[in-house]
């Protein structure tokens, strides 16, 4: 049994994953708090194992596409193990995650709005005689978004480029904001001019006319905070500038 720091893992993982496999399994063991089995809080040098449900599917292009679900337990609960379904259609049960937060003016002389925004769970897709690349990274890239290697927000915010065209971030009158990829809905919020944070967020926007997207595979968005080291420590981490259009 392959084991990666206290982590086991299936062996049959390394045929899915080639040379992330060890990033993967660290990854999937940094972002677990608890064990999927007992639900107890995890320990530091615990053993664990790593239990992965790949989907395999093809989309409605003829892409073929696989999903990873992880799930860490004790060593003690459950054995490591992989599990392969194939999927009838297009990938199901896709959910975004995001989280609309402003810098500054500590980091910056004015505030900067920001949307951070991830799918779950991430879904690979292998083009026909190609790699297995990122869905939502190369439909980043493809529309102007950059790659960041690092975390700090005074980097990101200085590196940062305007996106290309087809992207916007549309705010209403009523406080909904819809973050759009070629007409494609990628994440909206609703915002409320009554909380501070909002309408702070709200007045940034407007003030700048654009905002800055934070995307990526393994963004942990949680209700406290955001933690980009993951994204940057496999390359997913994607940022642009956004222009902001009123509705
Ligand atoms: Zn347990």
């Amino acid at each position: 049994m392959p084991t990666t720091r206290n982590v086991a893992w299936d062996e049959r993982l390394a045929a899915f994953k080639g040379r992330d496999t060890t990033h993967f399994v660290t990854l999937a063991a940094d972002l677990a708090a608890e064990c999927a089995a007992c639900g107890l809080a995890l320990q530091p040098d615990e053993l664990l194992s790593l239990i992965v449900d790949i989907t395999d599917g093809t989309d409605a292009d003829g892409f073929e596409y696989q999903s990873f679900d992880t799930c860490i337990c004790h060593r003690r609960c459950r054995e490591p193990g992989v599990s392969l379904h194939r999927a009838a259609g297009g990938p199901d049960e896709l959910a975004v995650i995001g989280a609309r937060f402003t810098l500054g003016p500590r980091v910056r002389a004015r505030t900067i709005p920001v949307l951070a925004f991830t799918l779950v769970p991430v879904l690979t897709f292998r083009e026909p005689g190609g790699e297995l690349t990122s869905a939502l990274v190369s439909v980043l890239l493809t529309h102007g978004f950059r790659l960041s290697l690092g975390t700090g927000y005074d980097e990101i915010v200085d590196q940062v480029r305007e996106v290309g065209p087809g992207v916007d971030c549309t705010v209403a009158e009523s406080g909904l904001v819809i973050l759009s990829i070629d007409g494609g809905h990628m994440y909206s919020h609703q915002m409320d001019r009554r909380d501070a944070g909002d309408a702070e967020w709200l007045d940034a926007a407007a003030r700048k006319g654009k905002v800055l997207v934070i995307s990526g595979d393994y963004l942990e968005i949680t209700d406290t905070g955001l933690n980009l080291d993951p994204a940057a420590r496999l390359g997913t981490l994607a940022t642009g500038h956004v222009p902001v259009l009123t509705a």
